[in-house]
């Protein structure tokens, strides 16, 4: 009996070391967090959880990946006022692993509910990814409440005439493509072939982008005119559903520090240079340039067949003037 009590107190103490090892720094830190957005979150969540569709699976996060992922999130959201998830309806942020959702997830908005799932399996998802995901998720929620729907028509305004989302393929092969998220310097007006996939994915990538990699930003703005429409309008859209967020938000968010997956190859500029104010570009401006261009290749054979003409007829009068010179 005694060999029992003794056997259990060890078994107890082992636990108990244990259990303080997965409680360390990181937990106080979700803890302060969820204090300061008043929301809760969720380490143990019970799958599956039910939508109005499909369910979404997933299981518990180790102790490791809550260590790893914790740092990147407090880290992340360290410069979100409080306000910003209240009123982009998150209450909710549930880390696990194996997240699933029709297919495997980084993360998912599940607006509904309110809840915001991060699969934190670091051991497939890169640092930087997981910090990238983290901006361009909290987005989707933020695009959803402000008017309960992702529509958005003066967004695709900015786009290239005929440009229409998802064109260049399914949805689904756009999402799914491994290089689908990689910037790229030749899809004026896009950051990457996966914001061509939808208006949401499209905003959702230049509002992640500009956060973690904004000094980056401002030069592949300043290279692309609809880039910079659109990080204007993003802003402009933040300062009106969120009257906390000003210019020490977008300061603070490039302040962090993490590392980058920008591409390092310098691009060839692709996009036009112009001194025009890029951020009031209309639509109706690129079909000014068609009609510019029409003019010049229907004026310049004219102007060349006009000066053949005139050289003609001065060869004319010099052989008129000047018999027996040979031409
Ligand atoms: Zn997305």
């Amino acid at each position: 009996m005694l060999r029992n009590e003794v056997v259990l107190s060890l078994l107890t103490l082992a636990f108990l070391i244990n259990s303080s090892a997965f409680a360390g720094d990181e937990q106080a830190e979700l803890a302060g967090l969820a204090r300061k957005f008043h929301i809760s979150i969720s380490q143990a969540k019970t799958f599956p959880v039910k939508t109005s569709d499909k369910d979404i699976t997933g299981k518990l996060p180790t102790g490791e990946h809550v260590r790893s992922f914790s740092k990147m999130l407090c880290s992340e959201l360290s410069f979100y006022p409080p306000e910003l998830l209240q009123r982009a309806g998150v209450w909710e942020i549930v880390l696990c692993e194996d997240l699933e959702y029709e297919h495997r997830r980084v993360a998912l908005p599940e607006y509904h509910q309110h809840i915001l799932f991060f699969d934190i399996d670091c051991d497939i998802y890169q640092d930087v990814y997981f910090r990238g995901a983290i901006h361009h998720e909290f987005y989707h929620m933020l695009d959803f409440a402000d008017d309960g729907t992702f529509a958005d028509k003066d967004w695709c305004l900015l786009n290239p005439p005929g440009f229409h989302y998802g064109a260049q393929g399914t949805s689904d092969e756009l999402c799914t493509s491994p290089f689908a998220g990689r910037v790229r310097f030749d899809l004026p007006g896009f950051l990457n072939v996966y914001s061509t996939s939808a208006v949401e994915e499209d905003k959702a990538e230049i509002y992640s982008n500009l956060i973690v990699h904004g000094k980056q930003m401002d030069q592949f703005a300043a290279r692309d005119p609809i880039i910079r429409a659109k990080i204007a309008r993003l802003k402009a859209e933040f300062a009106r559903f969120c009257p906390e967020i000003t210019d020490a938000f977008w300061t603070a968010g490039r302040a962090i520090d993490r590392p980058s997956n920008w591409p390092t190859v310098v691009p060839q500029v692709v996009v036009p240079k112009t001194s025009e104010d890029l951020t009031n570009i209309r639509p109706n401006d690129a079909r000014s340039r068609r009609v510019g261009t029409v003019l010049f290749e229907v004026a310049c054979p004219v102007v060349v067949a006009g000066l053949c003409m005139i050289y003609q007829a001065k060869r004319r009068r010099q052989r008129t003037r000047r018999p027996g010179v040979a031409i």
